[in-house]
Parts: structure tokens; C-alpha cells; sequence
């Protein structure tokens, strides 16, 4: 064991947490030593702290260049719930409101300061900051996103390049660049541009280990897809679509299906725009539904899962917008959704390009992307490997890994599609190929005179989808060509004819129907601690509410969860967990504490938990099961499982009564119940008809009795 780093203590008082994370001791000290620094860390590394922890340790003020006002106001906000003195100077403030912010400053108040590049470099402000360094001190500029000062990088800024002038400003005074940008050529670039004297580089793996990879198809009923797979995640989410027009009606679907979705693309107006921004950030909706514009501006930590609907051009932009998921280190799902047919739609987009040479780039990545969506390997080596890193092997943490495909010898359907290919000279699209194979008796097929190949009908024991995976596995293992020029025609190639002159084997992985859900075992202390988070959780979004702040400003998920776990009973106790410090005690200490005891106490008997039957329902409906699913895994009868939901329900469980019942029905059932009472289901059925159903019925009357509980 190492010895305990005295740096650790510090970390424990200011932010509560117990250790740093990878990489970030070493540029603290580093930090602390005066030296220039570029510290390059994937996005949730915990990149601020590198700057926040030495500025608080060291005398004078430390400038914080940011390029966006929504991220200095989130940052100062959680300085400021910590008890820290931070502040920002942009132009959303009054010019009053500046005044008084530099007057804490000249008072010696805050340590931290935040503003837009543009302002640092302003005429009016360059005499105030000569006044700071004199009477105060400048500790030092950390200068965030670094990467924007680059021309090479993907959001190169022009301010940026005039924050050269600080160097020779302020030779002295210590310069921190930090990014997450992966590319070589941008990290030297800012190197050169800020003129950082010898940097300590601290360049950290971009392996995100609490990201979970995993790759759907979408074929068809792609959006019913999408449903099941949203009901079955908890916690706030992205989904990323590739036009506006798709963002609105998925996001107009999705709420009509009981959903909390909102739009967010640059077809909206700012106003609309920031609005919903702000609703996702507070908790106030799950789902975002947005163009890849979308996140670039925000820090939502808490962010659970990203949901690429329509497949991204490249591998880079993939890893980027993927990565705003689970930025706070707890578990978090990027779902890739892969269809052939929107691969065909950006080759055609490549095709209408004029120039060769960005053609010949974008269907490289592109290729890069279908690598990733097609293969069979680790997924997350994959993306690894794409960034210059060596991983080898099986993460645990990707579908490929902990669902592995299973492999089958298939040479001899192989040989039939190959030589259909030849047979057809090498001159059609899968479809048809398969369409001969199979015996079609399409027009076109007798149009070409292919239903007097001797290949006509030879495959019918398969299903189409059972060739095509062949088809698109010969392609990804390059035993077979497609042209890529729009037409996608196969073309055999060398080792075509080798397996065709039996020289080599095929082998291909087989892909299951459905992802088989398997029947977690019922586990009622997880279960209990899952129910106490979600208590916690809404404590937590009433507190920010009222003080007008996001929900993870005042704890994050991880903190939560170790409550939720520890169960803490006195603020002694609760003084423990991680993310806790003094000033969060005496903010929020006695709420959090009294919760956890009214928790404890309901759930001593004779308040028992649900039924182990109950709960494994419970569990199937949060994986996305729907309930005639639910109750064919199960062999019971879905009314049945109505009736689990409804107690559950009952319990205060997390089943969410809207995506079960919309509600216009819900009102009309409830208006039944408030004149009928909410004793037997059958007067109630009996006066609203036909139209409404047993099972409907009792879920909102287990709403209702909930309700009326308090
Ligand atoms: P980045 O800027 O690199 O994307 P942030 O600085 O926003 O990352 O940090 C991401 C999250 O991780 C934040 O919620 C932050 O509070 C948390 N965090 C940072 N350092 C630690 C640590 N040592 N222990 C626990 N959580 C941390
Ligand atoms: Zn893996």
C-alpha cells in the first residue's frame, strides 16, 4: 500500500470525496509546483479538480478561461454549494452586478473566477486584472477547453488565439490548458498557441471502464424498439437522431407513449431551447431528444444513458457524444441503434460530395463506424484501438463480451451465396442475390433470366434475415466486396474464390433473435436500497428546486447511493460517506438523516417489502419488458401480472402509473373512482364501460389509494 497522500485530506474537506481520481494527485502536485500543465483527460476525468483544488491551496485568484456562460454558471454553482468562494464575470450580468463581483474579488473573497475569453482580453478589463495581480495575486489561468484554441480541433474558437497575450502579460503566472480532445495534432497545436513553457503532460487513458457498449439493429418497428429500450433504463438519457425533423417526432412519439421527452435542435428558437436544456439538467423531464448539438454546452454528470437512434458519421464524433454519459464514474449505458438502411442513406450524402478527397476521408470513417457497429470483438477495444490505445481483450463491460455471439462453420452456405454471386456476374445487390437463393418469383428475377440459374432456390432453408447476416458477416470479414459508389453491388474478391475452390473455411457469428433477458435473482437488500435512492433522489430534486439549482449540484448519484447503501442515521454517520463535507452537513445534513430514519422506520414490519413474486415483475418491467412478455417468461397469466404491477403500485414501488395508462384515461378512471369509491373493480367497470379495461382500471385505483395515503 501506498502511503496516505496528505493531499487527500484537502480533498475530503473542500469536495468530501475520498480519493482522487487516475491521474489527478499527480497534476495536482504538479500544479502546486507552478508549472505549466496540459492535462488531457476524457470527458467526466474530473478535469476541473485539477485546477479547483490548487487554487484554493495556493494565495491570490485563479482565472478560469471557459468558453460557455451555461458551463461557468454550473461550475460556480457547485463551487458555491461546497461553501467555496467562486463567481463569474460574463455578459449575461448587469453592470452593477459586476461591480459588485469585483468588489468581492479586490476584498479578497474568491478564489476562483471564471470568464469568456473575450472578456479577459477587453480593454476595460485588462486594468483590473494588472490591480488583482498587484494586490492579490494571480495563483493562475487555467484555461478550459483547450482545445478550442486549435484550428485542427472540431470547435476552434478565434478568441482563443488571443489568449497568447496572457502568457506575455503575465509571463509568471502558471497556465493550465485542459481538454478532452484525442487527436495529436491539437495537443501540440495548443502547446504552441498558448506558448506553455515545457508543460508537464498528463495524458490520460480514454477508456471510460463505467460505460456499458452494446449495439442494437434496427430494422423493423425500430421505434417500438427504442420504447422498450427507453422504459427500461432509469435515470436521465439522451437520445441522438441525425435530423430535426426526426428529433421532433421521436420526441412527440415517445410523449405520447408516457414518456417525459422533450426536443432540443437548432431549429428552435433559444428561447424553447434553453428552456428544455434547463428542464433536463433539473430533472424536471428523463429524455432528451436532441441533434449531436446537444450536450456540447452542458455538465450534467448524472446522465445514464445515450441512445444513438441514427448512426454517426464517425468514430470520434461516436466516442465524444457517447461520453456524455456517466461523466460522475457511476454506471451508465451508450446504445448504438445499426441499420443497413441508414448506412446506405450517408453513403448516398457522401456520394453527393465534389470533392474526392473529402469522400475518400468520410468513407473511411464511415467504414470505421460499421467496424465498430458490425463486429464482434470487444467494443470498446474497438474504440480504443481507433484512439491509438492498446486494449486487449474482453472488458466485461460491452454486449460482445458479456453476450458473445455464438460461432457456426457456415462454408457451405457460404459457397452457395458466393457462387450465386459469380452466377449473377458479379453485377447485383444483396437483396437480389438473395432473392435468386431463396427461389423469388419476382419480376426482375425472370427479367435477367435467373430463375433458370442452377443457384435459383438452392437456399431456401434460410430466411432472408439468416442471409443477409451471411452476407454483411462475408463483407465485414472481407471474403467478400460492395462497391461503395451508391450501388453497393457484390464483387468477389481473392478470398472469394478460395472458399469457393474450398480452400478456405467461414465461420460467422450467429446473431439470436432477441438478446435473451435473464431472470436476475431477487435480491431484497438491493431491492430495498434501489427503493431508499429513489426517496433520496426526490429529497434531492425538491431541495434544488427550492434553492434554484440543479438536483447534482448538491449530491451526486454516487453519494446518493452510498446513502441509499450505509443508511445513515446521525449526522456523525452521514459525515462519512464521500461527497459529503462540512458545509453540505450543516446545508442539508438533518433533511437527508430524517429521511433515511422515516425510511427505516416504515420499513420495519409490519410494513414489509413486496413479495418476492411482486418483485420480480417489478424487476422485468425496469429491464423493458412489456406485460404479456412479463407474463410469458413468467407462465402466468397477464392478468396476473396486472395485478403485481397494481400492488407494487400500491407500495410506492417504482412502477410509473403513466406509461401504463395515458392520462386522459387515467382522469376519466379517477373521476369514476371519486364517485364510485375505490372498494370492488366492479361497480367501477361497470360504470365506465367497455371501453375500459379490468386491468387499466386497477392500476389507477392503486394510484389512487396511494394518493390518498397521505
Ligand atoms: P470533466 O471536466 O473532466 O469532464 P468534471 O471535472 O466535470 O469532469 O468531473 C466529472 C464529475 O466527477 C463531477 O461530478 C465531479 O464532481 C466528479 N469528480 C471529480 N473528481 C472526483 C473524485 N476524486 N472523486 C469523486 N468524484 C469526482
Ligand atoms: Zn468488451
Amino acid at each position: 500500500m501506498s502511503q496516505p497522500n496528505p493531499l487527500e485530506q484537502w480533498l475530503k474537506d473542500f469536495f468530501g470525496y475520498d480519493s482522487f481520481r487516475p491521474g489527478q494527485a499527480k497534476i495536482v502536485e504538479e500544479a502546486l509546483q507552478n508549472r505549466d500543465l496540459l492535462v488531457i483527460m476524457p470527458t467526466g476525468g474530473g478535469k476541473s479538480l485539477c485546477f479547483q483544488l490548487p487554487a484554493l491551496l495556493k494565495p491570490g485568484l485563479s482565472v478560469v478561461v471557459s468558453p460557455l456562460i451555461a458551463l461557468m454558471q454550473d461550475q460556480v454553482d457547485t463551487l458555491l454549494d461546497n461553501g467555496i468562494g467562486a463567481t463569474f464575470l460574463n455578459s449575461s450580468l448587469s453592470s452593477q452586478e459586476v461591480r459588485s463581483r469585483e468588489q468581492a474579488i479586490v476584498n479578497g473573497k474568491i478564489k476562483l473566477l471564471y470568464v469568456a475569453p473575450e472578456r479577459l482580453l477587453n480593454g476595460k478589463f485588462t486594468p483590473f486584472l494588472d490591480f488583482i495581480a498587484q494586490k492579490i495575486g494571480i495563483s493562475a489561468f487555467a484555461i478550459d477547453e483547450a482545445h478550442c484554441v486549435s484550428e485542427w480541433g472540431h470547435d476552434f474558437r478565434p478568441e482563443y488565439r488571443q489568449l497568447r497575450q496572457i502568457r506575455q502579460r503575465y509571463p509568471q503566472v502558471p497556465m493550465f490548458a485542459l481538454t478532452a480532445t484525442a487527436t495529436k495534432r491539437v495537443q501540440e497545436d495548443i502547446i504552441k498557441q498558448l506558448g506553455l513553457r515545457q508543460p508537464g503532460i498528463h495524458l490520460n487513458s480514454f477508456n471510460r471502464p463505467n460505460l456499458y457498449y452494446d449495439v442494437q439493429s434496427k430494422e423493423r418497428r425500430s421505434y417500438n424498439k427504442l420504447l422498450t429500450c427507453i422504459r427500461g433504463k432509469k435515470g436521465s438519457g439522451i437520445v441522438y437522431c441525425l435530423s430535426r425533423r426526426s428529433v421532433d417526432e421521436i420526441a412527440f412519439r415517445l410523449q405520447n407513449d408516457g414518456v417525459d421527452a422533450l426536443p432540443y435542435h437548432a431549429g428552435m428558437d433559444d428561447q424553447a431551447r434553453r428552456l428544455n436544456q434547463n428542464r433536463f439538467i433539473r430533472d424536471d423531464v428523463q429524455v432528451m431528444v436532441a441533434t449531436i448539438a446537444f450536450g456540447m454546452g452542458i455538465n450534467k454528470p448524472d446522465v445514464r444513458f445515450v441512445i444513438h437512434y441514427d448512426l454517426p458519421r464517425n468514430l470520434e464524433g461516436y466516442y465524444q457524444e457517447s461520453g456524455r454519459a456517466g461523466r460522475d464514474g457511476e454506471p451508465a449505458e451508450c446504445t448504438l441503434f445499426f441499420s443497413l438502411s441508414d448506412l446506405k442513406r450517408i453513403e448516398y450524402l457522401i456520394d453527393q460530395k465534389t470533392s474526392p478527397q473529402e469522400q475518400k476521408v468520410s468513407r473511411q470513417q464511415l467504414r470505421q463506424v460499421v467496424d465498430y457497429a458490425e463486429g464482434n470483438d470487444c467494443r470498446r477495444t474497438i474504440v480504443l484501438r481507433y484512439f491509438g490505445e492498446r486494449f486487449s481483450g474482453n472488458c466485461g463491460n460491452c454486449d460482445n463480451c458479456r453476450h458473445p455471439k455464438p460461432i457456426e462453420d457456415w462454408t457451405i452456405e457460404a459457397q452457395k451465396f458466393l457462387s450465386c454471386v459469380a452466377r449473377c456476374n458479379e453485377r447485383f445487390g444483396m437483396t437480389h442475390i438473395i432473392d435468386v437463393l431463396r427461389g423469388s418469383k419476382k419480376r426482375k428475377i425472370e427479367q435477367y433470366g435467373h430463375h433458370l440459374l442452377s443457384t435459383y432456390g438452392i437456399g431456401k432453408d434460410k430466411s432472408v434475415a439468416e442471409w443477409k447476416m451471411l452476407g454483411r458477416s462475408l463483407i465485414h470479414q472481407d471474403l467478400l466486396d460492395e462497391t461503395s459508389d451508391g450501388f453497393s453491388i457484390l464483387k468477389l474478391n481473392r478470398r472469394s474464390w478460395e472458399i469457393l475452390r474450398k480452400q478456405r473455411k467461414v465461420e460467422i457469428a450467429i446473431t439470436q433473435k432477441s438478446a435473451s433477458k435473464v431472470l436476475g435473482d431477487y435480491n431484497p437488500r438491493a431491492a430495498e436500497i434501489e427503493l431508499l435512492f429513489e426517496r433520496l433522489r426526490n429529497l434531492r430534486k425538491q431541495l434544488a428546486d427550492r434553492n434554484n439549482i440543479a438536483p447534482y449540484v448538491i449530491f451526486a448519484d454516487s453519494t446518493l447511493k452510498l446513502m441509499a447503501k450505509l443508511k445513515p442515521q446521525t449526522l456523525q454517520d452521514f459525515s462519512k460517506i464521500s461527497g459529503v463535507t462540512d458545509y453540505k452537513i450543516n446545508q442539508y445534513g438533518e433533511r437527508f438523516v430524517s429521511e433515511v430514519r422515516a425510511f427505516c422506520q416504515e420499513q420495519a414490519p409490519p410494513n414489509p417489502l413486496p413479495t418476492q413474486s411482486n418483485m420480480i415483475t417489478l424487476q422485468l418491467y425496469q429491464q423493458g419488458l412489456d406485460t404479456a412478455e412479463i407474463a410469458e417468461l413468467r407462465g402466468l397469466k397477464e392478468s396476473t401480472i396486472y395485478s403485481h404491477l397494481s400492488e407494487l403500485i400500491e407500495m410506492r414501488q417504482p412502477v410509473d402509473i403513466k406509461k401504463l395508462v395515458l392520462p386522459v384515461r387515467q382522469d376519466i378512471i379517477i373521476q369514476a373512482i371519486k364517485k364510485i369509491g375505490d372498494g370492488a373493480l366492479t361497480p367501477i367497470k361497470e360504470y365506465l364501460g367497455d371501453n375500459y379495461s379490468y386491468n387499466e382500471i386497477k392500476l389507477v385505483r392503486a394510484w389512487y389509494r396511494r394518493e390518498q395515503q397521505f
